[in-house]
């Protein structure tokens, strides 16, 4: 099946007489024999795919979901799940894959919350960490050590936009038997899929995406054969999970994703171009522009352009951000990003070197507005500029 077939059926258990799972809502799951909840208790144990033997370990629209996030990644992808917040779905598989004593790796432009965790949650449990600059390929492994045990990617960073060179990166941590884990939100499964290109686990926040309209808080990640049972442990050890109906709202978000990336895509070209020819702006961060440092590797291994993007404003614009965004209309100001309404605000960053002027910067997220609506309104902000 072709991706866009397989983003509306895959999930779905052929004989079901429901196109949607129906919404299952249960913490004891009743078995017809004590013999029938051992075999399950078993299996589960094993990490096979089975009737769950307690709600935790996922209802009916748990399973079709995973289903379908692991017929996504690729033939790499045995075991999905999905986490209460994006931020869970980052850090409970890197909990799963390190111990005290190992050195993990992260970006210099990792989203700020996993770089918090990073610095003091995991330092605390006795891991070291240190940073690379994102646009490291197969250099990083200058940076292992005997003790380095994984190396964290996010690609773009989600304010400053650099690429990474997963595949090189991905290729060197094989060769010194490090485990590798992508933060993919901004590409969807849709644009790149890491584990086809060597990387061991896949996480996204499908609060963004695919879930895809600003009501969701969801992580999910998707592991290869050698991690799944480490990051299942430490799902199991955590407890984590996610809610029925959350997940029944990111699996219907992931049969539309498709197309409103399509039309939210469309959009964002128009809206970068006209940006472009601003006398007010500098340069636009998005991989997908033939002068962005990152277009080399985006060309190379992406199939598509995320609707997010930075917008550099020239020198006489630094501290106007706050003004430039209370003026927009239609851009709504707010954290997050991905769903259907457009959003606009001013950029900040607390990585180090090589740092971009974040006092005149904005990130952009598209969404399924008119196009035109979007750049009049935009056009009509640039008088708070002046
Ligand atoms: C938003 C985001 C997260 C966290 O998602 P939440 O659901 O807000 O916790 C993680 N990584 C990236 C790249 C994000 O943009």
């Amino acid at each position: 099946m072709r991706e866009a077939t397989i983003l509306v059926h895959a999930g779905r258990d052929p004989r079901a007489e429901t196109v949607n799972p129906p919404l299952e809502r249960a913490s004891t799951i009743l078995s017809p024999s004590m013999e029938e909840l051992d075999h399950r208790n078993q299996a589960r144990a094993r990490f096979e795919e089975t009737a769950p033997d307690y709600g935790i370990h996922g209802l009916a629209q748990h399973r079709a979901f995973y289903r379908a996030l692991c017929a996504l990644e690729g033939p790499q992808a045995v075991g999905a799940w999905a986490f209460g917040s994006g931020l869970a779905g980052v850090v409970v598989p890197i909990l799963g894959l390190v111990k005290a004593g190992d050195h993990a790796l992260f970006p210099d432009n990792v989203y700020d919350p996993t770089r918090h965790f990073a610095e003091n949650f995991l330092k605390r449990m006795g891991v070291a960490v240190s940073f690379y600059a994102p646009n490291e390929g197969e250099t990083i492994e200058k940076r292992f050590r005997p003790e380095t045990k994984l190396v964290v990617m996010e690609s773009p960073g989600s304010h400053t936009f650099e690429m990474t060179d997963v595949p090189a990166v991905a290729r060197a941590c094989r060769r010194h038997d490090v485990f590798s884990l992508v933060d993919n939100t901004w590409a969807t499964p849709l644009f790149f899929k890491p584990l086809n290109h060597g990387v061991d686990v896949v996480v996204h926040a499908a609060t963004k995406y695919i879930s895809g309209h600003s009501d969701v808080l969801m992580g999910v990640c998707v592991c290869n054969q050698a991690t799944w049972p480490l990051v299942r442990a430490a799902i199991d050890d955590l407890g984590q999970a996610a809610g029925p109906e959350d997940v029944y709202l990111a699996y219907r978000g992931l049969h539309t994703m498709r197309a409103r990336m399509q039309v939210q895509t469309e959009s964002a070209w128009k809206i970068v171009h006209w940006l472009q020819i601003q006398p007010q702006v500098e340069r636009v961060l998005w991989p997908a522009l033939p002068e962005d440092p990152g277009y080399a590797i985006w060309s190379r291994d992406y199939t598509g352009v995320a609707p997010l993007f930075g917008v550099v404003f020239r020198q006489d614009c630094q501290g106007k951000m706050a003004a430039f965004c209370d003026r927009l209309r239609l851009f709504g100001r707010g954290y997050s990003w991905g769903g259907f309404e457009s959003l606009c605000i001013p950029s900040y960053g607390m990585r180090g070197a090589p740092s971009l002027p974040f006092s005149r910067m904005v990130r952009i997220s598209v969404g399924l507005e008119d196009s035109q609506d979007l750049i009049d309104d935009l056009s009509q902000a640039f008088a708070a500029l002046a």
